[in-house]
């Protein structure tokens, strides 16, 4: 798509709320005009209270898409029983207003019960991707991701679909299920948006008192530093337990886990010799932070000491 037919969408539409639908009819009336049209269609999924971090994808999407819908859905089942469903932050009407200045075209916004009817017995799991970090701390979240991204799939047909890298371990998750059902979605994946200090952008972000936040900005510092470090042929094994350390020095309640993976596969790694990512989660009070960053392969094939 061009520059200029992106221009022309957005100018006009900047003062307008998107429009909202709530049902799958609905939502497959209005892309299938699209489509009737020759327009290809682009998928945003989020559960709102959107942030910087959100419209990146919209933007990014432009770029890929006559059109776009954003999808807002807080969905129970990726949420575990302890977790935060019933207090996770709903501002529908402050979500549009925000995405009127953005390219998105329609909002898509079902109730629980038209996306899960009664009766509803289906989930799609990711087998051993979806076992560990986020899934063992989590039990169940990714067959919550995975079955509700197939389904808005199913729902709404995209070209494409943008995951954030923010979520990594999702976006792994996501790529696998699409590829081993042969569903014929491009999934794009989305540079992690900060906030200036380092912090990545989250709604979660907003649980945090004044004193978490800055310590908060702590987890993109030491996951930089092992970065660092790693890419200087420090031993892996050593970095993970020093990360560790240092993110209880700097204030962290808990480090729910810090690993170094293949990029590709998120399978655990003893040398740097393919790219890779450094992944964690670490928790002040109730509230987990997620962060992770790129860590380029040490291209020689060398053995790093103590790896
Ligand atoms: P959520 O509403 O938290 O489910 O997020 C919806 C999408 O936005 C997911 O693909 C997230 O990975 C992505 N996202 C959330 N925060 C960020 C961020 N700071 N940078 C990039 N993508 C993000």
């Amino acid at each position: 798509m061009s520059e200029g037919v992106r221009i022309d969408r957005a100018a006009p539409e900047a003062a307008r709320l998107p429009p909202v639908v709530r049902s799958v009819a609905e939502l497959r009336l209005t892309v299938g005009r699209w489509r009737a049209a020759g327009e290809t269609v682009g998928l945003v999924p989020t559960m709102g209270a959107l942030h910087h971090g959100h419209l990146s994808l919209v933007d990014q999407m432009a770029r890929e898409t006559d059109r776009i819908v954003v999808s807002i859905f807080v969905n129970p089942k990726q949420f575990g029983p302890q977790e935060d469903f019933s207090n996770y932050p709903r501002r529908e009407r402050a979500d549009r207003e925000t995405l009127s200045t953005t390219p998105a075209d329609l909002v898509f916004a079902p109730p629980v019960g038209e996306m899960y009817p009664p009766g509803f017995a289906t989930a799609v799991s990711v087998a051993g991707l979806s076992d560990d970090m986020e899934g063992a701390h989590r039990p169940g979240h990714f067959d919550g991701v995975a079955t509700v991204v197939a389904k808005l799939f199913n729902q709404c047909a995209p070209d494409a679909a943008i995951f954030g890298e923010k979520d990594y371990q999702q976006l792994v998750v996501i790529r696998r299920f699409v590829r081993d059902l042969d569903m014929p979605v491009r999934v794009l994946g989305a540079p992690i948006v900060r906030e200036p200090d380092g912090l990545a952008a989250s709604s979660r972000n907003a649980y945090l008192n004044d004193e978490q936040r800055r310590i908060g900005a702590g987890l993109n510092r030491v996951l930089s530093d092992l970065k660092r470090r790693a890419e200087a042929r420090e031993s892996v094994a050593a970095l993970e337990k020093e990360g560790r350390q240092a993110l209880h020095d700097a204030g962290f309640d808990a480090v729910d886990y810090l690993c170094f993976r293949d990029a590709g596969n998120l399978e655990p790694l003893k040398r740097l010799d393919r790219p890779a990512r450094l992944l964690c989660t670490a928790r002040l009070g109730r509230t987990r932070l997620l962060d992770n960053v790129a860590v380029a392969p040490v291209d020689d094939g060398a053995d790093t000491p103590g790896g």
